[in-house]
């Protein structure tokens, strides 16, 4: 993997899902097959595949140290293009260093990530007044995780890191998105866990391949996302969760 280390310019963006997104990486190592952010690698100029290069912001958090004090509050999504805790950050902490900065100036903060590695910074979490920890879980089947998601956490350890921000007083959600094969038992597996549930389909067709290569091609239909959605808004509804199918 090609690794770099760089100096950004700015570092709290503008965003049209939050006010302001934060990433402290270019690139993501979880090398999700599906993956929108893979975008970046035109911007960026690498031409490597996608998950096989970071472009580590080392000047992250400096940035944001005068950033914050020049611009107005608002809610801050951390990440948009990348994983904030995707296995570099065990080592470069950049995402822990702004949250820090972000939660003693009382910001409100959306984090999205799909590993576990989030618990660390639970001594963070636990001080901000507006704090939202999302886990993207895409399947209840780690099958299917495996071959959509080859280097990402498993989806046990997803649910496992989401039941203790709940039980540890953090509001959470789960982000099924995008939907893939074996999403239906995730209603389920989120009960107690999470404040509320997200839904969306699959939007890009990077992924078009995997369904083709394991004879899954009825799982891309309209009709197989509009089944499974509604099923997973039924058992929500049973069970009292607060679900949003977002397409
Ligand atoms: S974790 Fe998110 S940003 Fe990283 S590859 Fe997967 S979808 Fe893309």
């Amino acid at each position: 993997m090609k690794l770099r280390e760089i100096h950004s310019k700015t570092i709290l963006s503008v965003s049209k899902i939050y006010d302001y997104v934060i990433n402290p990486y270019v690139g993501c190592q979880h090398a999700c097959t599906y993956c929108y952010a893979r975008f970046m690698k035109k911007f960026s100029g690498h031409s490597e595949p996608w998950g096989e290069f970071v472009d580590v912001k080392i000047n992250s958090a400096d940035l944001l140290q005068v950033e914050i004090t020049r611009k107005r509050k608002g809610t801050v999504w951390v990440s948009g293009v990348c994983d904030p805790y995707q296995p570099l950050e065990a080592k470069y902490q950049l995402t822990r260093r702004c949250l820090k900065i972000l939660v003693s100036h009382n910001w409100p903060v959306v984090i999205q990530t799909r590993s576990p590695l989030v618990l660390r910074d639970m001594d963070i979490l636990k001080k901000a007044v507006n704090m939202e920890v999302g886990f993207s879980i895409t399947t209840a089947d780690d099958s299917i995780r495996e071959l959509f998601e080859p280097h990402a956490p498993s989806i046990t350890d997803r649910l496992r890191a989401l039941e203790e921000l709940h039980n540890s007083g953090i509001r959470t959600y789960a982000m099924i998105a995008p939907l893939l094969p074996g999403a239906e038992a995730l209603a389920e597996a989120l009960e107690g866990k999470v404040d509320y549930i997200l839904v969306d389909r699959m939007n890009y067709h990077y992924a078009d391949w995997i369904y083709r290569k394991y004879g899954l091609e009825d799982k891309l239909s309209d009709d197989s996302f509009y089944r499974v959605s509604r099923k997973i808004a039924l058992m929500c509804r049973k069970s009292g969760m607060d679900c949003r199918i977002v397409f």
